[in-house]
């Protein structure tokens, strides 16, 4: 684990790559299921990611780069809802988000006792995944959230064409950026800390200094192509 933390009555944590069963690019504690990875294998790295935080059931998500808010009690027993922001104010309830280059956010109320985990890319950043997770945790009655932010590819490193780094620097300025080398970038993470100041969230940024691209003790997407794993977040209301 990267970081554990209990927050009031929710309790989160990062993963890394380390503590998997996992082999090869996947090595070890790939959380992806449809990575080429063995499924099997997979199932057991997240069996052991719900037994470390305590829990007998882990929900997880298809992810889709969308704005879509689920929450854990309209989820069916077994069901992995197409979704890129899973909230619970249910408690015993593990919520998991996976990342390899995008942002794992946890979101998390201390007084009211609810948590979110949100996965938020490019895609997610303009779309306003975050400012859609926040607002749903606050219409069910959130009044002091606060945010942990994880891992991603860092602004230098996550080049984009000029014309899709200017898209998204039009919606979110503190996202435009530029690589070590010169080129058009996206800070997708300093987009999200902009979006969260914006929205009064005060965040922790875990992942600051940090890029999954540059630091193989992560995932990564650009780093490993299609065959990368997935590490990711995971928070339960108790
Ligand atoms: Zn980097």
């Amino acid at each position: 684990m990267l970081h554990r933390e209990a927050v009031g009555r929710v309790e989160l944590a990062f993963t890394d790559r380390e503590g998997g069963l996992s082999e090869g690019p996947w090595s070890s504690l790939n959380l992806g299921t449809s990575n080429g990875d063995d499924a099997e294998v997979v199932q057991r790295n997240l069996a052991r990611v719900a037994e470390e935080i305590g829990v007998d059931r882990l929900v997880r998500m298809t992810q889709v780069h969308g704005a879509d808010v689920v929450w854990v009690d309209e989820v069916a027993e077994g069901e992995i809802p197409r979704a890129d922001a899973l909230l619970s104010d249910q408690p015993g309830v593990g919520l998991l988000v996976r990342v390899a280059d995008c942002v794992p956010i946890v979101l998390v109320d201390r007084d009211k006792a609810m948590a979110g985990v949100v996965h938020c890319g490019r895609e997610g950043l303009v779309k306003g995944i975050v400012p859609a997770a926040v607002a749903a945790l606050r219409q069910r009655g959130a009044e002091s959230l606060e945010a942990r932010v994880g891992p991603r590819a860092c602004g230098r490193c996550y080049e984009l064409p000029v014309e899709m780094a200017d898209a998204v620097g039009a919606l979110v300025p503190e996202a435009r950026s530029t690589t070590s080398w010169g080129t058009p970038a996206v800070d997708v993470g300093a987009g999200v800390l902009a979006q969260l100041r914006t929205l009064g969230v005060p965040a922790t940024d875990l992942g600051a200094g940090e890029c999954t691209i540059e630091d193989e003790r992560y995932f990564s997407y650009r780093r490993q192509g299609q065959n990368s794993g997935r590490f990711g977040a995971v928070a339960v209301v108790r």
